[in-house]
This record gives structure tokens, sequence and C-alpha cells, in this order.
């Protein structure tokens, strides 16, 4: 048990409470503490008070609901004339009434988490969670889209309906109650079926957008996933058919990927296969050799990347396709050289021919080839969907 005054625990003045860490500026998760502290000469003890609590340098923030609770209770004591409360904190239990389908939440996250009370609407921010498996039959749908403004903000967009999500870093997606009930009952009871229990962590883009109003630039990362995004959807409405599909594993990888910082063999071989899986491995062979196939082509003995290309070069004006589509087979031929499997001398020749097609000198390290890689695609991609949408 430690100690704090009083006075410690009135909210400091003009102090607002926001989502992030005031030494890392990760964002907090709302957690349940046992909180048991001395204050002032009062032995309080509260279990399962709400705090807000920083993951990276495992320290807590009270929140100001919590604090007046102290508040009082150290009063109380006082006036009674008693030095010790022992008090367990009844979580609170609440329905919305937004839709009758009985969708699991936690009434806290909605007053606890900063910013997402408000005077009007009581409880449409309110966030609800999924597994990500949710946003797989979206995908899977012929007349819906899932799209990516970031790795972790998107929005499902259907026939008659449209929701934006985002992804936590526990890997659940969170929706608003209220944007959930705003959906035709079918889509509802769909997401009810794969609704889960709070873990109460909502940092992400998706928070940050929508509450906070924060469009920071996106990293390069983050920057070239919203475009492949962008450039799948741009083929869906030239060919009605998804060149991409998504799975929980490119969500995940997508979701927490960093640039590599150090060259070491592991990471260049973590960051070769997992860029290969996000934008090479994703692509749909089937639904590109029917494109290919529509337009009097044989698609039989091409792998994805090279349908890609032949299905782009269906499209009139189409010269610049194998030039675009170069970093891409530079990418695949990136994970063969750094691969352990392949012979030494063999790994050489292949990464010159990738420095090479990136305009780079032999012998380059990974963080040059990650860097330049990345600029390329994402010119490619902006390119690629302009093409797309002629
Ligand atoms: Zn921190």
């Amino acid at each position: 048990m430690g100690s704090v005054k009083l006075s410690e625990v009135f909210p400091p003045a003009g102090h607002v409470q926001r989502l992030y860490c005031d030494d890392c500026r990760r964002p907090l998760d709302l957690t349940f503490t046992n909180f048991h502290e001395n204050v002032s000469g009062v032995d309080i003890s509260i279990a399962g008070l709400p705090v807000l609590r920083c993951m990276g340098c495992n320290k807590d923030y009270l929140l100001d609901g919590s604090r007046v609770a102290i508040i009082e209770l150290h009063k109380r004591a006082r006036e009674k004339g008693i030095s010790s409360v022992t008090v367990t904190r009844r979580k609170l239990v609440k329905d919305f009434r937004f839709t009758k389908i009985p969708f699991l939440y936690d009434a806290d996250d909605y007053y606890y988490i900063p910013g997402l009370k408000r005077s009007f609407h009581d409880g449409f921010l309110t966030p609800v969670y999924f597994n990500r498996e949710v946003l797989l039959k979206y995908d899977a749908s012929p007349t819906c889209r899932v799209k990516f403004a970031s790795p972790t903000y998107g929005t499902i967009d259907g026939d008659v309906f449209s929701i934006s999500f985002g992804i936590n870093k526990n890997g659940k997606v969170v929706m608003w109650l209220g944007d959930i009930a705003g959906l035709p009952e079918p889509e509802q009871y769909y997401l009810r079926s794969h609704n889960v229990e709070s873990d109460h962590s909502i940092g992400s883009e998706f928070y940050d957008g929508q509450i906070e109003c924060i469009y920071t630039p996106l990293p390069v990362q983050s920057q070239l996933f919203k475009m492949r995004s962008e450039f799948v959807d741009a083929c869906f409405q030239k060919f009605g058919v998804k060149i991409a599909h998504l799975d929980n594993e490119v969500v995940d990888l997508a979701s927490s990927f960093n640039p590599p910082v150090v060259d070491t063999e592991k990471e260049r071989r973590h960051v070769a296969d997992t860029l290969n899986k996000i934008y090479i491995e994703s692509l749909d062979s089937g639904a590109l050799g029917a494109i290919i196939s529509k337009a009097g082509g044989d698609p039989k003995n091409l792998r994805s990347l090279k349908r890609l290309q032949t299905a782009l070069e269906s499209i009139d004006g189409a010269a610049d396709v194998p030039k675009l589509l170069s970093p891409f087979f530079a990418l695949y031929d990136l994970r063969v050289a750094y691969s352990h499997l392949t012979p030494a001398d063999t790994a050489k020749a292949v990464l010159k021919t990738v420095t090479d097609r990136l305009a780079l000198a032999e012998g380059s390290g990974l963080l040059v080839i990650y860097e330049r890689l990345l600029e390329e695609m994402a010119y490619s991609f902006e390119k690629l969907t302009a093409l797309v949408k002629t």
C-alpha cells in the first residue's frame, strides 16, 4: 500500500484526461484495478476501480469519476471518525436501448474511455467488440467491400449500408453501438454472431480519426496498405471481382507490421515474408484467371503476379504495366534472395536483380531496399489505380 495526499487526488485544474500516456504517447487501456492507498490518513481500499493503464509503462491514470469516488469515501470516513474503508465497486450494467438485438458491450467503456460520453445520444459511442472473422464474410460477399483507410481503420460498404470499424491492438474489431443500431436487422444478427466481450482497449487510427479528429500522416507502410485497398476496390469496380482477398493473417500482419530497424538475417526474412503475404500471396489467382479468360486469354501456367499483369494489360493504355509491376516482382524475388533455403551464390545473384530493378547499388542492405521498395510500390499503386479507373 502506498500513500497519497488528498490534494493529489483532486483532478488537476484544467486537466482533461485523454487516451494517451503522458510518457510514451501510447493509447491507454481501460482496466479495473484494486486500489489500496493511505489517502491523507485514511486507509482506502476499492476493488474494481476503473483506471486507464499504459501497458507499455505499466502506469495507471486515475479517472475523474474514480477521483470523485475516492474523495467521497475519504470525506465519509472523516465524518464517521474511522480510519479505514474497504469497498467493492459494482460494475455498471446498462442497456442503452439502441437496438433490440442483445449485443455484448460494457457501459463502463462508454463512461470511462475518454471522449466517448456525450450529452446527446447517450450510449451511441459505446464500443462493441467482434472477432476478426466478422470482416471475412463481408470481404467474401459479392455485394460488400471492406476498405482500409489504414491498417487499423476501415469501412464496410454494402449495397444499402456503410459502417466504420477499427482494429485494436489485440486484433479485435470495434464498432460504435449507435452505428450498429442503424444497420439493417439481418446485418445486426450477423454481427451479433461474432460479438465478443469488451477487452476495453480501443486505441487505433479509428479512435484517433473518429474521436480525436487526429489525422496524423500515416507511416509509409500504413499508407501502402491503404493504397492496396484502393487499388483492389478500383479493380472491383472495373472487373466486378475481388482480385485479392482478406484473411485473418493479412489483417494481422498489416496491423502489427513495423518497419525494420536492424539488418539481421531474421529481420530480412521477416520483412520479405510479411510483405509478400500482404501484397502478393493475398492476390486471388482464380479471380485474376477469370478476368484473363473473359478477355480472351489463357491464364494456365501463369502465377498470380503474372496473372495480375496479364489482367491489367487487357485494359487500353496499359503499356506501363510491366514497369509498374516491377517492384512487386522485385519483392517476390527479395524473399527468394533472403530465404535460407536459397544457396548463397544464387541468393547473391537474385539479390542483384532486385537492387538493379530498384536502381540501388549492389550489396545494398535491408533498410535501404525496404525504403526504396515501399516508395516504388506506392508509386505503382497510384498509377495502377489511375489506370484501372480510366
Ligand atoms: Zn506509457
